[in-house]
């Protein structure tokens, strides 16, 4: 991490938790991220759609931030089963996910997709967490740097750079999420450099040095340290260990002594 920018670490639940296992464990986050007082990292939960209602109730008066793991592009209409930017907000939400893989291979999003949930989510006043990687195949085929600068320029398409503060990017290979398998430091942070340097060409070389960069992918307190050490990863995107509060306080632990 680099000491100009203040490091974001997320906690993606996925399709897991229920109502009271998810409100406590909100809690449990909370209280540990007020425990640290000024090096809690900035902290972003991403809740399943049901149940951001109580875990906004669960976070009232903490720190940590409320997300939501997806939204439709439109604001309200003939949608069924779609929720819209303005009502994530009005439950409270601050930051949206974008893109993230599950969505882009399991739900087969696109991105033209995931362009125009990206400017929804901007228009909205919400921030945006970006979620760009390759899959195994295309590492193995040095195919790392061009698919995650197609998915970053393709997703950036009409923001403008007074918006791009509020897009936070998560680089997440594929291969690494939900695996135990989790790329190197020295590979993380060569792929973070490149997504910097296509900000610096899309935007300017200021916007890309205050953009935040986030690794995901099986990060664990036991490999957070060395990866948040790298000077362009400026946090983590955690999936299975933000399920657990211990180990989810141990990766913020973690970035807020990386920020020292
Ligand atoms: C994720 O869901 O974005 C993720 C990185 O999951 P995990 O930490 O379980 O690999």
């Amino acid at each position: 991490m680099h000491p100009s920018r203040r490091p974001i670490i997320g906690g993606n639940w996925k399709m897991n938790t229920d109502r009271a296992s998810g409100a406590a464990l909100a809690r449990q986050v909370a209280a540990g991220a007020a425990a640290m007082g000024q090096a809690a990292p900035d902290t972003v939960v991403f809740p399943p759609f049901v149940y951001l209602d109580s875990v906004a109730a669960a976070l009232a008066g903490s720190p940590v931030q409320l997300g939501a793991q997806d939204v439709y592009q439109a604001d309200h209409g003939a949608f069924t089963g779609e929720v819209s930017p303005p009502m994530l907000r009005d439950v409270g939400c601050r930051w949206v996910l974008v893109g993230h893989s599950e969505r882009r291979h399991v739900l087969h999003e696109g991105d033209d997709l995931i362009n125009a949930k990206l400017l929804a989510v901007l228009r909205a006043g919400l921030h945006a967490v970006l979620c760009v990687g390759e899959k195994l195949e295309q590492r193995l085929t040095g195919q790392t740097d061009t698919i995650n600068e197609r998915q970053a320029r393709s997703a950036l398409r009409h923001v403008e750079p007074q918006d791009l503060w509020r897009v936070v990017i998560a680089y997440e290979p594929v291969w690494a999420i939900g695996t135990g398998k989790t790329a190197t430091p020295a590979d993380a942070q060569a792929a973070h450099a490149h997504i910097r340097a296509v900000l610096a060409d899309l935007y300017s070389p200021h916007a890309a040095a205050a953009a935040r960069i986030q690794y995901g992918g099986s990060v664990t307190p036991a490999n957070a340290h060395e990866l948040l050490a790298q000077p362009d990863i400026d946090g983590a995107l955690v999936g299975g260990a933000s399920l657990k509060p211990a180990d989810f306080l141990a990766i913020l632990a973690a970035a807020g002594a990386g920020k020292a």
